[in-house]
């Protein structure tokens, strides 16, 4: 059975559309049975009612256009009581419904599993018999398990099956991804797909209309790929035996098989371009062997992946083409990286969408500083097919919209309007300190990452830095920057923001920050290698890194500090000062002219939180990190949309924490500010205030609108809703409740409502 599944979900992974796919899923889980009927009908979003959509053993015509109400007949109840329904005699059943075009009145067990996909019910999967018997515990454990696997892949298929509609279609039909929430604002414009290179699944379908160009291109790679194989064989030729030899031969053959080009062609001759020709082709017959009964056809298909893979290397690598932008570019990515939005220039560059990862990621953090609305975890877009598309990206809301109708688009233009209003009027906060009306003064700082950060952080007065992320600069190198061009990269910083104070951060890698030169390949990278535990275990880095932070403070007329992340025991804290101690020793010997800069520790683990208190007798100040303070508190992963609901920065455990530090570091006399997202969200800001924070350290985008809020509510009136909040047992009920007295002060337009 297991085999079963397993090829099942490969073939229907590999399958072109979603019609394919149910086809396969019906023949394949008909003939493991050995029932006499399977069926899968389809929850259809848009009329609300379910579509007999697949089958083996009923009227084939009524395909595609029998349909049922959500609640009506046996599948009806299914879908009500969201779990297997499994009878002898259905017939006899009082919610049968007798529906004479299927024609199914003489089968009498039924088995209907609902098909689930993040609790929503995508539809039906049903096995029938004539004869009377319940099916057993095996076959029901059989259904649920194969339609718990292919969920996913029914939701990305019927995603995908909407947009691969004849043109026509396409062109008048509007489709609604939902994704998380990654960074603020509306953007509508054109998407532009980034695949990464020799990976056959990812690349996009494009047009073109030099035909003869893209034949050319392919014969080439057909070409170089035959050579290169050839050269490789000669080389090993007295080191390999003959089977593997037979195997290089076998590689000639697939790819002089005038099948599999003859197809490429008739392809690009159809107006597709190289890239998406071929790779269409070979994933076809890729699913072809896979789907043989005989276990070394179904090897083959590997070698014919494997192959296709090799001249798609070979035709990316010839190509010298430069992606596009268009106007208002809205990238587009399984999964994006710092460098791929540094690439789009900036006047082009509408926003960004990517499949993996959630509002709380590092790059969602990054893309929100640049200002960029921003989609994440948009699990069903078929990213492969909205190159070149129209797109609106809703980053409030988290929702991506392809094709959008007309309506679709005034509505979205009054959304960015009312948005330009609402910044503009608070631009004349910009130069105004944060004082509450009750006269209690905060400090909002900025957290920077990138150089483009500081013209817009300036712009919106910010009065320091309260983070800036040296690791962008290293995630943006091809190998670890050196002590000098770290020195001048901080000093540039430093000057773009004198006389104000800037945090630098130590190099925080490891989790979902990784450096294309230095792989960590960890099964739990949040809970393993991170930010100070791996730069302690490599001093020359860390050394490096902290001479390079004194040496670019010399001469400048403003306060430099260092902050270490992920900090987890004093041990940590004692060795790390014992080294800065050591560089600003070493600098001064060497006759600069240098001040010691305060050192702290960012307070983003529940060990920390609970020796606060020892922590910050060895330091000058303490910054909580709530981005990974909330996933450690929560045991939440930070970077997976599928569990983004669960992070919760107003939960009940996160604010006692928060208070707890707070009261540790003023207990002992010292400062203390807080780095993590929720610095900038108006509501937790209040709260933060409230509790006694110092400073609140945010993305620019966000630090207006904290003001806006903490110049309009007393601190008096702040220290009474938190004294509630701090009462009170869930984290739905605290948001709510904090967000309604925002609006009760007339805030209504700050408040966000972030969509996980
Ligand atoms: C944090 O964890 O809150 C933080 C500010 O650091 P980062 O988001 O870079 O992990
Ligand atoms: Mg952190």
């Amino acid at each position: 059975m297991l085999e079963v599944l397993r090829r099942v979900t490969q073939e229907v992974n590999a399958a072109p559309d979603l019609a394919s796919a149910l086809e396969i899923i019906v023949e394949r889980v008909q003939t493991a049975m050995n029932t006499q009927v399977c069926s899968v009908y389809l929850h259809d979003v848009e009329n609300n009612n379910l579509v007999f959509m697949a089958n083996r053993g009923l009227n084939p015509d009524a395909i595609g256009k029998v349909t049922l109400q959500l609640n009506e007949g046996l599948i009806g109840y299914v879908v009500e009581r969201a779990e297997p329904i499994n009878l002898e005699d259905a017939q006899s059943h009082p919610k049968n419904r007798y529906v004479p075009e299927i024609g199914e009145e003489e089968y009498h067990s039924f088995l209907g599993v609902p098909i689930i996909h993040s609790r929503k019910i995508l539809g039906v999967m049903v096995v029938q018999q004539k004869e009377r018997r319940r099916f057993d515990e095996s076959e029901e454990a059989f259904l649920v398990t194969l339609s718990a696997l292919l969920a996913g892949v029914i939701a990305n298929a019927r995603a995908t099956g909407l947009l691969s509609l004849p043109r026509s279609a396409r062109q008048s039909r509007s489709s609604t991804f939902k994704g998380k929430s990654g960074a603020p604002g509306v953007a509508i414009g054109t998407a532009v797909a980034i695949y990464p290179l020799a990976q056959l699944d990812n690349v996009p379908e494009r047009k073109t209309r030099n035909i003869e160009k893209e034949i050319a291109l392919y014969e080439q790679a057909v070409a170089l790929t035959r050579e290169e194989i050839r050269s490789i064989s000669q080389k090993l030729s007295d080191r390999l035996g003959q089977e593997e030899l037979d195997l290089f031969e076998a590689y000639l053959h697939i790819l002089d098989d005038a099948a599999i080009s003859g197809e490429v062609i008739e392809r690009i001759k159809l107006g597709q371009w190289a890239q998406s020709a071929l790779s269409k082709v070979i994933l076809e017959h890729v699913a072809m062997f896979q789907s043989m009964e005989d276990e070394y056809l179904r090897e083959r298909g590997s070698d014919v992946r494997d192959l296709g893979t090799r001249v798609l290397a070979s035709l990316q690598a010839s190509d010298s083409r430069k992606t596009r932008y268009p106007k208002a570019t809205i990238l587009v990515g399984e999964e994006l990286a710092p460098a791929d939005l540094a690439a789009v220039p900036r006047d082009r560059l509408a926003g960004f969408v990517s499949v993996k990862g959630s509002g709380n990621s590092h790059i969602a953090i990054l893309a929100e500083a640049m200002g960029v609305p921003t989609v994440m975890g948009a699990q069903e877009l078929p990213v492969k097919l909205v190159d070149g598309k129209p797109m609106i990206i809703d980053g409030f809301q988290g929702t991506i919209i392809t094709h959008p109708t007309n309506e679709q688009l005034v509505y979205y233009e009054n959304v960015i309007r009312e948005e330009e209003v609402l910044v503009e009027g608070l631009e004349e906060l910009k130069d105004q300190p944060c004082v509450t009306p009750d006269g209690h003064r905060t400090f909002l700082w900025v957290n920077t990452g990138l150089m483009t950060d500081v013209a817009r952080s300036l712009d919106r007065g910010a009065e320091g830095v309260g983070l800036y992320r040296t690791e962008v600069h290293f995630m943006m190198s091809e190998t670890f920057p050196t002590e000098e061009e770290q020195r001048i990269i901080y000093r540039e910083h430093l000057l773009a923001f004198a006389p104000r104070p800037v945090t630098m951060r130590t190099l925080d890698i490891g989790g979902d920050k990784a450096l294309p030169y230095f792989p960590i390949e960890e099964a739990n990278p949040f809970l393993g290698w991170r930010g100070i535990r791996v730069t302690l275990d490599h001093p020359e880095l860390f050394l490096a890194q902290i001479r390079a932070m004194i040496k670019a403070s010399c001469g400048i007329n403003s306060y430099m500090r260092i902050m270490l992340p992920m900090v987890s025991s004093v041990g940590e804290v004692d060795e790390a000062k014992r080294l800065i101690d050591q560089c600003y020793r070493e600098i001064t010997e060497e006759g600069m002219d240098v001040k010691m800069p305060d050192v702290g520790v960012m307070i983003e683990v529940p060990a920390a939180v609970y020796q606060a208190r020892d922590i910050i007798r060895r330091v000058d100040f303490l910054s909580v990190g709530s981005n990974d303070l909330v996933q450690y508190m929560l045991a939440v992963d930070r970077n997976n949309s599928r569990v983004a609901e669960l992070y919760q920065e107003f939960h009940p455990a996160v604010l006692h924490a928060l208070k707890y530090v707070v009261d540790c570091a003023h207990g002992e006399g010292k400062n203390l500010g807080i780095c993590g997202e929720m610095a900038g969200n108006p509501s937790a800001a209040l709260l933060l205030m409230a509790m006694g924070y110092d400073v609140l350290s945010m993305n620019s985008t966000n630090l207006l609108m904290v003001k806006k809020a903490l110049t309009t509510i007393t601190l008096s009136s702040a220290k009474k809703i938190l004294k509630n909040v701090l009462k009170m047992d869930s984290a739905d009920l605290i948001k709510d409740y904090v967000d309604e007295q925002l609006r009760a002060a007339g805030l209504g337009q700050i408040v966000r409502t972030r969509q996980y």
